[in-house]
């Protein structure tokens, strides 16, 4: 397994952790390490993205402190901006939250291996790609898990943590640790497209747009009756624009690629949001308008349902 127990580092709140990507994850992931104590480099090619990521970190920030009660000090100082995958050198921990493309992660993922000492544990956010997929792409997959946080992470109490059939048992205990240092619950399962949550939810998500697309009800009816009959906080819809249509999309198109079930095919009202760009919350509009919801931080969906 090339992990040995003597040479393994313990993670504590001063292990330098790495994020790459600054989106709707990122961010959120690493305001939840960077809150813990950790120090976070985040790595975005996008000078966009870099240049709001510390104030989406102070208003998540905000957002636990006045949601949660928690105060964890001057968040921000401890984030630091970065347009390559060189910056991630010292890191001993890195959470993958680039987007849901295969090729895209194999390549950040043989260039973390490049660049980061051996002892480093990859642990991707993926919401569907295999984990033994993305290890068999490095010379370490006995290194890398599945850390699947909900969206928003900050205020998400459980992530879903996928192990394949490589991943060594040292990195199962240290990704254990790691989490239970920023509070978070992790519920530990097997490898294979989707893990749990997405293999399931996704199919949801695809079937509740097929029945708006055929007439049957609108996309608040469909919600509700998921909402009032089954408990579900939020409904099927809004779940997916919470998560981003576009997200959506890529995570079917992984989910059909690595199952080759076709019931994984996009309906087709879903591809035709996605390409008028109605994205779902975070562009004002998807299967439901958001006209007030442009904010850097949505609002908490109480108690919302498991997101990708
Ligand atoms: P996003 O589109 O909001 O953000 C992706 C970020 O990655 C962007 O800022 C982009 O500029 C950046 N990026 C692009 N190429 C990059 C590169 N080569 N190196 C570093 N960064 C790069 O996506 P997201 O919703 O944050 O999703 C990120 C990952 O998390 C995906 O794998 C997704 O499936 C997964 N996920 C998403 C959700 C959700 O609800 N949105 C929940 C759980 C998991």
């Amino acid at each position: 397994m090339g992990e040995s127990k003597d040479s393994e580092p313990s993670d504590t709140a001063g292990t330098p952790v790495g994020v790459v990507g600054a989106g709707t994850m990122g961010v959120g992931v690493a305001q939840c390490f960077a809150a813990a104590g950790h120090p976070v480099v985040v790595v975005d090619p996008d000078p966009a993205a870099r240049a709001s990521g510390p104030e989406r970190v102070r208003a998540w920030t905000r957002a636990a402190r006045l949601l949660r009660g928690q105060d964890s000090g001057p968040v921000e100082e401890r984030v630091v901006w970065a347009a390559d995958l060189d910056a991630l050198s010292g890191a001993r921990f890195v959470v993958d939250c680039a987007p849901e493309r295969v090729s895209l992660k194999e390549e950040i993922l043989r260039t973390l291996d490049r660049v980061c000492p051996a002892e480093t544990v990859f642990a991707s956010c993926t919401s569907a790609i295999p984990i033994g997929h993305l290890g068999s792409v490095t010379g370490r997959p006995e290194r890398v898990v599945g850390t699947h946080f909900m969206n928003p992470a900050p205020l998400k109490d459980t992530v879903e943590v996928a192990t394949s059939a490589a991943t060594g048992e040292q990195t199962v205990r240290r990704t254990l640790d790691i989490l239970a240092g920023l509070g978070k619950k992790a519920i530990v399962v097997g490898d294979g497209p989707g893990f749990v949550s997405n293999r399931v939810l996704m199919l949801t998500v695809n079937e509740a747009a097929a029945v708006v697309d055929a007439g049957t009800a609108d996309a608040a009816t469909v919600d509700r009756v998921f909402q009032e009959c089954f408990g579900h906080a939020t409904g099927p819809l809004r779940t997916a624009d919470l998560i981003g249509l576009d997200t959506v999309l890529d995570t079917l198109a992984v989910l059909g690629r690595f199952t080759g079930d076709e019931r994984f095919r996009p309906t087709p009202l879903l591809s035709r949001l996605v390409a008028e760009g109605s994205v779902g919350r975070k562009a004002g509009r998807g299967f439901h308008p958001y006209p007030s919801h442009r904010s850097i931080v949505p609002p908490r969906p109480a108690g919302a349902d498991t997101h990708v």
